[in-house]
């Protein structure tokens, strides 16, 4: 059965996200753990985490995934910005321990002026850094377009960062379909060779999830700018091949196309009857 959902508002809380998500057909979620901008986050709740904990299980949600607020920057040249994002994922880790089973995902970051491969020694370092606190949730890096100094755009990047975790068994990675496009990875022709090279550096076993978006932009374009399903460069096709495709059909998928409820709730039909039609 295909899993999936789209990205909600954690403003109301956890049984108001799964409830939204039930009424829209979906069967998982993902959420930023806070203001995306980095505030402070809001005061666990809880008996809110206890009613979506039973409401999760009686309908069927799981998998969902936390997204780190994406001002955060772990390659940050300033120690006390470095400091700063990992004191902020440790306490988003830290509040995710009373959700089992979710994931959390992160972008890698920007280097700035230094390189990218002080970036690489500066991601790793955090991850080491939050591996001894000893959390359960499953981090994920999330591949990203590329645009200006961003870490993630290839999966060579994203090897090396992991090669570089002392003990990466609790590090996977999500693919973000409108990013890798835009980074260059053609998964509209060569959707089997784009998977093929994926294994054969960071290996598929580590990819965990997939943002499933379309791109306003073509390949290579580095830009970032999602686009709704089916009405950007990448086409419903390729969508329909990522989610029933054998090595990928089994994870969680996310939508972040710009929709409201109403238009997530159409991308979900769309996709789980193409799901549905292409397996049968
Ligand atoms: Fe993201
Ligand atoms: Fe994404
Ligand atoms: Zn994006």
């Amino acid at each position: 059965m295909l899993r999936i959902g789209c990205h909600l508002s954690s403003a109301k809380g956890y049984l108001a996200m799964g409830q939204e998500a039930v009424k829209i057909g979906a069967n998982t979620f993902q959420f930023f753990t806070r203001n995306p901008r980095g505030a402070k986050a809001k005061e666990l709740n809880l008996t809110d985490i206890e009613e979506y904990l039973k409401y999760a299980s009686e309908h069927g949600l799981a998998q969902i995934l936390a997204h780190a607020p994406y001002t955060l920057n772990a390659c940050a040249k300033d120690p006390a910005l470095r400091q700063f994002t990992c004191d902020t994922m440790c306490d988003d880790l830290e509040r995710l321990e009373h959700i089992p089973g979710a994931m959390y995902n992160f972008h890698p970051g920007s280097h700035v002026q230094q390189g990218a491969e002080m970036g690489i020694v500066y991601i790793s370092e955090l991850l080491n850094q939050i591996n001894r606190h000893g959390y359960h949730t499953l981090i994920l890096l999330e591949t990203m377009s590329g645009k200006g100094t961003e870490m993630g755009r290839s999966f060579e990047e994203l090897s090396s960062i992991i090669d570089q975790v002392e003990d990466s068994s609790r590090i996977g990675v999500c693919l973000d379909t409108c990013h890798v496009f835009d980074g260059g990875y053609d998964i509209v022709n060569s959707l089997d060779a784009v998977l093929e090279e994926f294994d054969h550096t960071i290996g598929l076993k580590r990819l965990k999830a997939i943002h499933l978006n379309d791109s306003k932009n073509g390949l290579g374009s580095h830009k970032d700018r999602h686009e709704k399903i089916g009405q950007g460069k990448i086409g419903l096709q390729t969508f329909v091949q990522i989610v029933t495709h054998p090595r990928l059909r089994q994870l969680p998928f996310y939508l972040e196309t710009p929709n409201d409820l109403d238009g997530y709730q159409r991308e979900i039909a769309l996709l789980k009857e193409k799901a549905k039609h292409e397996e049968a």
